[in-house]
């Protein structure tokens, strides 16, 4: 037994030798799935919908997507989750399909040439594994709502499930009769079957991403505000939120508002607020955003906004939301390791709408909150906010593309100036606006608005780790009137290259100075009448830091 005992032992550790060897073999060889387009892009999607009565499963339905060969092609597949197939077609004409591990493999009748237009239909029925939520609302009633970020859509959908993949939809949901349905785009017509029944198409002529594409039945409370709108503004939310849902959605009149002003044209027909299921606290759906079941649940605790007696954490998911709408779904991340053009983005303008409408020390308050998550997160995950290696997607809504990613933004604004800033992020917008971008795309588009060369910052915030943690020393010299500024930056990473604002105080004033680190170690030295007696760094905040200022003997 003992022997026996020694030789489980021993080829135990080998076991573990080698998973350990497999898995930082995996580690570093480990590659993320992106079904980016190849040889075909889908161009659009008419999906017929038909849920049963207690909204538990697709009784019916058909997906007919229009494809664009980009090659040759002799096959298409489609991502398309675990829903039974009844049968698959061409142009129309029965074609044979094998559908296994999450793909549905299409052979075309014959090669199709580059340029080519087909047209796919997919039967199918079942209940969703995923993406569909078909659960009842927090009043109980059925209901069925899409949630499909990363790649989920494609438990309901057959599509191409990567967000570059956009395409306009038209969906025909046909639902019970006592049931509203919402869906992207613009409500065409409703009518009513036989069968008691009503059936609702919504076209959206824009091209979104699959992570976007969104139904919602059940038995809403629709309201909408009295004040005029940019868009048609539609607020969908289970019965017994509809007293609230006035005043907790107030803010996105406003917020639209703002971001036509700062940015562009609201990019869809309307915008439905919807609250349902989400795994989310919010889902940007593009036109129709939904909002977990619990936003209206009052938080005594909460920190109230002065300008919409809500807690500020429901008018910073509302904006978030919102900008969305512009940046993720209008102008969309072109590959996952982009993600932060969509929530660094949406992180930020929410701050820049809590500034304008709660006042700057909202605004401040909401950045250096912004900092210390970043900070917390970065003592445990070293990883550049452009992160091609994380393979779990979900790990991509971390600090790095929210927080770091708002950070980012709020440092080119400070470097660039407001002008050349928000002109150079109009012309990014309106470049890409209803297709893909990546960040190159961003920094040629704000070089171009300012003139300057950002591929160093870039370089160090984006494609780098880390974050500055300055250390100024300085010291007086009475008898030469001189002051020595030694900027030292501690962090393992190299220098950061941001232009530093210092203001040193004495008995006449105060005096700005602006620091400009070529290297790790910065000296300058300043002549003054006076001894100083306070130096600061950074007074205006434009820079993502830490720091300390050290008075030398
Ligand atoms: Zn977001």
């Amino acid at each position: 037994m003992k022997a026996l005992h020694r030789l489980q032992t021993v080829s135990l550790r080998l076991l573990f030798l080698v998973i350990i060897l497999f898995c930082s073999l995996t580690a570093s060889l480990g590659i993320r799935r992106e079904r980016m387009i190849e040889t075909w892009r889908p161009l659009h999607y008419l999906v017929n919908i038909t849920l049963d009565d207690r909204l538990t499963e697709i009784v019916d339905a058909r997906a007919e997507i229009e494809v664009l060969a980009l090659k040759k092609v002799s096959h298409i597949d489609l991502d398309f989750g675990e829903l039974t197939i009844d049968a698959v077609g061409v142009n129309a004409n029965a074609t044979p399909f094998e559908h296994k591990s999450g793909i549905l493999d299409i052979r075309l009748p014959q090669q199709s040439e580059a340029g080519t237009r087909f047209t796919l239909t997919v039967a199918y029925h079942g209940k969703p594994k995923d993406g569909l939520i078909l659960t009842a609302d927090k009043d109980g009633k059925p209901a069925a709502v899409g949630d499909n970020w990363p790649d989920r859509v494609h438990h309901w959908i057959p599509c191409l499930d990567h967000p570059s993949a956009k395409a306009t939809i038209t969906f025909n949901i046909t639902a019970p009769a006592r049931d509203l349905v919402v869906a992207n785009g613009q409500l065409a017509h409703v009518e009513t079957n036989a069968s008691g029944t009503r059936t609702w198409t919504y076209t959206e002529g824009a091209p979104i991403p699959p992570y976007c594409m969104i139904v919602a039945v059940g038995e809403f409370a629709l309201n909408s505000p009295s004040q005029p709108s940019v868009t048609p503004l539609l607020y969908y939310v289970p019965q017994s939120d509809s007293p609230f849902t006035l005043k907790g959605f107030a803010p996105s009149v406003p917020t639209l508002q703002l971001f036509t002003n700062t940015i562009a044209p609201y990019p869809y027909e309307k915008l439905a607020l919807i609250i349902g299921a989400t795994r989310f606290g919010g889902m940007e759906n593009s036109s129709a955003i939904v909002f977990t079941s619990t936003l209206f649940k009052p938080n005594p605790k909460a920190k109230v906004s002065h300008a919409f007696g809500i807690p500020i954490g429901t008018v910073d998911v509302v904006a978030h939301e919102i900008a969305h709408q512009w940046f993720g779904d209008s102008v969309t991340e072109s590959t996952w390791a982009d993600l932060w053009l969509s929530e660094g983005f949406a992180t930020y303008f929410a701050g820049l709408f809590l500034q304008r409408h709660e006042g700057e020390e909202a605004f401040q308050a909401y950045m250096k909150q912004a900092a210390e998550t970043y900070f917390a997160y970065e003592k445990s995950t070293r990883t550049p906010i452009h992160d091609t290696d994380t393979e779990d997607l979900f790990k991509l809504l971390n600090a790095n593309n929210y927080q770091k990613g708002a950070w980012v933004l709020h440092m080119l604004r400070s470097q660039l100036g407001d002008d050349a800033f928000f002109r150079g992020i109009r012309a990014y917008y309106n470049e890409h606006r209803n297709a893909t971008a990546n960040t190159e795309d961003l920094r040629k588009a704000l070089e171009k608005s300012s003139g300057l060369d950002l591929r160093e910052f870039f370089d160090r915030w984006i494609y780098g780790t880390g974050h500055p943690r300055y250390e100024l020393s300085w010291t007086w010299s009475n008898r030469t009137k001189s002051l020595k500024l030694v900027l030292r930056q501690l962090q393992p990473e190299p220098a950061f290259p941001n232009s530093l604002s210092i203001d040193i105080s004495s008995s006449g004033g105060t005096q700005r100075l602006i620091l400009k680190p070529v290297s790790k170690e910065t000296v300058q030295e300043v002549h003054m009448n006076r001894a100083p007696t306070l130096i600061k760094i950074d007074p205006p905040n434009g820079v993502l830091k830490e720091a300390t200022v050290i008075k030398g003997s």
